[in-house]
């Protein structure tokens, strides 16, 4: 810490003040009549030599000027800058320990909140004496309650992002914590052709509860959301979940294959690491076997932005009625593949969202088999791609569409996601 007195006293240094202007800086701040700490008068040169503490600065400067150290102040809490919080750090550190009982943390960082007349009295000296060196009061504690805080406890500090910041409330004499989020990545397949993918808040009510949603406030009693986040928040403690899948199945779409990627994150969790066998037990247990995820690993939040930008194909497996003609659909697929599709916002989704216009790429269509009343296909497109309207044309508003080709009215009677290409398949 700078504010005691250092095991060794710093040596006169010679050259301390022999930046251009640092001399006559520091008579000036010498002659100042404010009731400082050495602390706080030191660190108006604090950006002035390397590898002094504060007070060590003050000394140096002294002994270069061959001037009187300053008088002590009687009590540290008559400092003008600090009222005396360098000195009371040890408490600190006891305020924060205990503003983080009941957390588990590994990494934290310090903040903390200073009277702004006290930060603007600290400008005003560095103008008054004519310091470019000066280290704000605030900056210099924040370093200072890190370094205590993490030789008490052994834990890093200045760690991005870390589990824990710690505000130091001066004024109030008040710790208080901000919790991060802890984040899993996986990998889910849905098996359940009436589950959406997150919470879906009623649209009637928007979440509040009323007769039509019979109180919950859902569209859909579940979804993969809740039965993959409520195992693992309430093993981590926390207060909520945010599920951030790559894209989205039609909730009557099952996802099957390796599944989808996805991130679940955890908002204020009292546990950081999760015991990850017992969290896939209770998911598994809580889902019946309507949801399964694997590859469940902690991961960094900047994996929400990898996930959610990711634009992979998919490979569909498609259903469609009447059945279709192996030959016939041999010829139209060589007309569609690779050719651009012009699709207008489906009519099933244009009620909440834009109606726009976009072009889609289908990579490939392929036949698999058939039986009296329906055809299976294969069908790998570009993200974003609708599928359902690529068999049935939506009225015209996808272009061209396999029904169009092959002239036969074709609907969608079953659609699975057989494989999100996200780049991480097995060989
Ligand atoms: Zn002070
Ligand atoms: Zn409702």
């Amino acid at each position: 810490m700078s504010s005691g007195p250092p095991a060794t006293p710093a040596s006169p240094a010679p050259g301390f003040l022999s930046e251009e202007g640092a001399a006559s800086v520091a008579s000036k701040l010498l002659a100042r009549s404010e009731r400082l700490c050495p602390e706080c008068r030191g660190r108006t040169l604090g950006r002035l030599g390397h590898g002094y503490s504060n007070p060590e600065r003050l000394r140096a400067a002294t002994s270069e000027l061959g001037a009187p150290l300053p008088t002590p102040l009687e009590n540290p809490e008559d400092c003008e800058l600090c009222a005396g919080a360098f000195d009371r750090i040890p408490r600190w550190v006891e305020r924060c320990r205990a503003a983080a009982e009941g957390w588990e943390w590994a990494t934290f960082r310090c903040g903390s909140r200073w009277d702004p007349e006290r930060l603007a009295r600290e400008e005003a000296l560095w103008a008054e004496v004519g310091s470019s060196w000066g280290e704000s009061v605030r900056t210099a504690f924040n370093r200072e309650l890190g370094k205590a805080l993490s030789s008490a406890t052994g834990k890093p500090g200045n760690v991005d992002p870390p589990d824990l910041v710690f505000l130091a409330d001066v004024p109030a004499g008040l710790a208080s914590i901000t919790v991060s989020p802890i984040f899993y990545y996986g990998r889910y397949r849905k098996l359940d052709r009436t589950l959406p993918q997150t919470r879906w808040p009623c649209r009637a009510c928007h979440g509040k509860g009323c007769t039509r949603c019979e109180g919950t406030g859902k569209m859909y009693r579940e979804s993969v959301e809740e039965l993959v986040g409520g195992p693992l928040l309430s093993l981590a403690q926390g207060e909520g979940h945010a599920f951030h899948g790559m894209g989205r199945e039609d909730i009557d779409a099952r996802m099957l294959g390796r599944g989808r990627p996805f991130v679940l994150e955890i908002s204020r969790p009292r546990k950081r690491t999760l015991p990850l066998e017992e969290g896939l037990r209770r998911i598994s247990e809580g889902a019946q076997g309507r949801v399964e995820v694997e590859g469940l690993a902690p991961c960094t939040g900047g994996e929400v932005e990898r996930v959610k930008a990711a634009r992979p194909d998919k490979t569909y497996r498609v259903v469609v009625r009447p059945s279709v003609l192996e030959e016939k659909l041999n010829e139209v697929r060589l007309v569609l593949e690779g050719r651009p599709l012009e699709q207008r916002t489906p009519t099933r989704v244009a009620h909440r969202r834009a109606d726009l216009r976009r072009l889609r790429t289908v990579k490939s269509v392929r036949y698999v088999t058939s039986d009296a009343e329906s055809s299976t296909l294969e069908v790998r497109a570009e993200a974003g791609t609708y599928i359902k309207e690529f068999v049935d044309g939506d009225g015209g508003r996808t272009r061209p569409s396999l029904s169009e080709l092959l002239g036969v009215a074709l609907k969608v009677q079953a659609l699975d996601v057989l494989e999100v290409h996200d780049g991480a398949e097995v060989a």
